[in-house]
């Protein structure tokens, strides 16, 4: 491997770190495997945030979890969801802020990440992985109109354990794939099933006392291989006898309102 120089934004990875990174992409590649076979791994490299990306994460960390030393209720949400299906297997970067490890996929209109020779984000607007790797996330345009109509959980950022899922949101003309793997700072989680309520679109932030929204998946739903992306085919239909239910998820989301709850720390490419 060449010596890459001080100003690299991604840099290569220790063969332990790469096998921890290849097992939690294929362990949470969820999707049945004759609708969406589980991909091979080209490459993890580890995404270097700048110094003011990093000391904002670490300072909204913090934030969070003084405020979560604060509490001193045993209903603690976050406590609870440690026993819930889409917790319960997640990977755990720092259990004191509750921060996760977790998946984003978006566009890439580049190669970065696919060879030694390309591991600089560049300066094309509409390549979304190479703007977060070298500014960070983004919180969705206010005065976007579409924004809103995208959004099952709010005017936030996404990310998903499930690595089928995001890889709904990368390219889908490329052969080889990549998808960011992103450390956010879940802490006091407020939990959905339902989804796509006027209210659940339009929240820009999380409720009283929550830091975050999951949308988590109900027992009652089984994985069919479909998509939770946006348009009609993504929706399920649900029986009346499921309740209140109407839209919900097949797979898991997470929704952080503040550009600071969320880093970009590794990218993954593979072949699909
Ligand atoms: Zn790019």
């Amino acid at each position: 491997m060449r010596s890459l120089g001080a100003d690299c934004s991604l840099c290569s990875v220790n063969a332990a770190t790469r096998a921890d990174i290849v097992s939690q992409f294929e362990a949470k590649w969820l999707h049945p495997a004759e609708v969406k076979p589980v991909p091979r791994v080209h490459a993890v490299w580890r995404v270097v945030p700048s110094s003011n990306m990093e000391a904002r994460f670490q300072r909204y960390k913090l934030r969070v979890a003084q405020a979560i030393e604060a509490e001193t209720h045993d209903d603690f949400d976050m406590i609870d969801l440690r026993n819930e299906s889409a917790f319960t297997q997640d990977y755990v970067e720092d259990e004191y802020a509750n921060t996760r490890r977790r998946f984003h996929g978006t566009k890439r209109m580049c190669a970065i990440g696919d060879t030694v020779d390309n591991l600089h984000p560049c300066t094309h607007p509409e390549c979304s992985i190479c703007r977060i790797i070298r500014t960070g996330f983004r919180l969705p345009d206010p005065t976007d109109p579409e924004a809103k109509q995208r959004a099952r959980l709010g005017q936030g950022i996404y990310s998903t354990a499930t690595s089928s899922k995001a890889h709904d949101y990368t390219d889908t003309s490329a052969r080889t794939r990549s998808m960011l793997v992103v450390k956010v700072v879940a802490g006091r989680v407020f939990k959905r099933y339902d989804t796509w309520t006027e209210a659940d679109m339009l929240r820009t932030a999380p409720p009283d006392g929550h830091d975050s929204v999951l949308g988590e998946v109900h027992p009652d739903m089984a994985a069919d291989g479909g998509s939770d992306e946006g348009g009609e085919e993504g929706f399920v239909s649900v029986p009346m006898d499921a309740g209140e239910l109407h839209n919900p998820l097949r797979y898991d989301e997470l929704v952080v309102f503040s550009e600071a709850a969320v880093v970009p720390a590794y990218l993954v490419t593979y072949q699909y």
